[in-house]
């Protein structure tokens, strides 16, 4: 049967891809962002514990009391932001399923979606599948800012909506006050929806302050903020999420929230509702992957790889333009078949495919990986 694709273009994820080789090779897998260090015990009990105790059917379909009540409070300690657990969070399938479910709400056919590239792959599917149009402007290298003159002149009648990173994957960069304030002016003039991917919001360094929308009562307003637990609590497979957006804009994802996948997991959710009570238990997540930052740089120092400037996320970028001049896709093929180390190409998270000789390593590895991968490293 002829079948007429909607994504004719998309192959496989490169994550899932890069794994692939990994596996197939024998190669560390610093390719696809995970940790590989087990979740704290203590989750894992709270999760059996609900589970034993016969929590396992339907949760409500904007998430569990518990959680949504446990996520307003930290919001309120982390940014002095107050949130409406009732009518302004919701629980999804991870931030994938968040980011999917604001942009079927509000992209209408024919929309633009303002997308910085280097961008998260499924941004531009996800636009694509609702009928609107993605517009990606490529950050400025090397330090992956936003040029803002760029951006107004991009600014079309038909632009609905702009999404913004921070801190950034792949390029570990963050957002500054001066950008959310360049960011909240523009939404408002031109009255944009602002979907803010921030799933990293705990994993930055230097002692740099995480510019959410949520710390700008006017751009929270105007905002999806989205996040992740696997990230925050390295549990990357459970695939549970949440968006936080004024009554008005809640009560539209979750129109296209319940019909993507209803709700999720409940004795997970009721596990973290009481796991988020102890403080310790996120606040110390920006200090622990800043070492980690810092041991792999220390690791290597001194080889022909040169770092881009890391500031947040779990992926340190090297540029590999003294070693070879070789596509980025064909250098991590490479580097992943006969040297056994994987990585991820940061071309595929360009529309114009912008090739900067820039591989992704995923930091977020125990010391024993990143010391095999390192010393592989520094021998090319
Ligand atoms: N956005 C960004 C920038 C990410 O890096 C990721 C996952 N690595 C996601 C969204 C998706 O998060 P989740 O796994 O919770 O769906
Ligand atoms: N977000 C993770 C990364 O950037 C991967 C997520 C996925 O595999 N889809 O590596």
């Amino acid at each position: 049967m002829p079948i007429q694709s909607r994504l004719p273009d998309v192959s496989t994820s490169i994550f899932a891809i890069m794994s692939k080789m990994a596996a197939d090779n024998s190669a560390i897998n610093l390719s696809q962002g995970f940790p590989d260090f087990q979740v704290d015990p203590v989750i894992i009990d709270l999760v059996h514990h609900y589970m034993k105790a016969g929590h396992n059917q339907y949760a409500p379909m904007p998430g569990t009391p518990a959680l949504r009540n446990a996520i307003a409070d930290v919001i309120h300690k982390t940014y002095h932001y107050n949130v409406d657990p009732e009518t302004e969070i919701t629980i999804s399938a991870g931030a994938t399923e968040a980011l999917y479910a604001a942009i079927a709400a509000f992209v209408h056919p024919g929309d633009e979606v303002i997308v910085f590239d280097p961008s998260y792959d499924s941004y531009n599917p996800a636009i694509r599948l609702n009928g609107g149009m993605p517009i990606h402007i490529n950050l400025q290298y090397p330090d992956f800012s936003i040029n803002w003159d760029e951006v107004k002149s991009r600014v079309t009648s038909r632009t609905r909506m702009i999404m913004v990173n921070t801190p950034h994957n792949p390029s570990g960069a963050v957002l500054t006050a001066h950008d959310l304030k360049q960011l909240e002016s523009l939404a408002e003039e031109h009255n944009l929806i602002v979907l803010s991917d921030e799933v990293y919001e705990r994993i930055i360094f230097d002692a740099i302050r995480h510019e959410s929308v949520l710390h700008y009562p006017n751009l929270a307003k105007r905002s999806v903020a989205v996040f992740s637990f696997g990230k925050t609590f390295h549990a990357t497979g459970w695939k549970v999420g949440y968006a936080v957006a004024p009554k008005a804009l809640t009560r539209e994802i979750r129109k296209t929230h319940q019909f993507i996948t209803f709700s999720v997991n409940t004795p997970v959710q009721l596990a973290l509702a009481e796991y988020m009570q102890t403080p310790a238990h996120y606040e110390n997540l920006g200090a622990f992957y800043q070492q980690k930052r810092d041991y792999f740089l220390q690791g290597i120092k001194g080889s022909s790889f040169e770092p881009v400037a890391c500031h947040g996320s779990y992926f340190q970028s090297l540029s590999y333009a003294t070693i070879s001049s070789k596509p980025d896709r064909q250098m991590a093929e490479e580097l992943t078949i006969k040297h056994k180390v994987a990585s991820i190409p940061v071309s595929v998270f360009y529309h114009d495919k912008t090739d900067n000789r820039l591989l992704r390593f995923c930091f977020a590895k125990s010391e024993q990986t990143l010391d095999k991968a390192v010393g592989i490293l520094k021998k090319l």
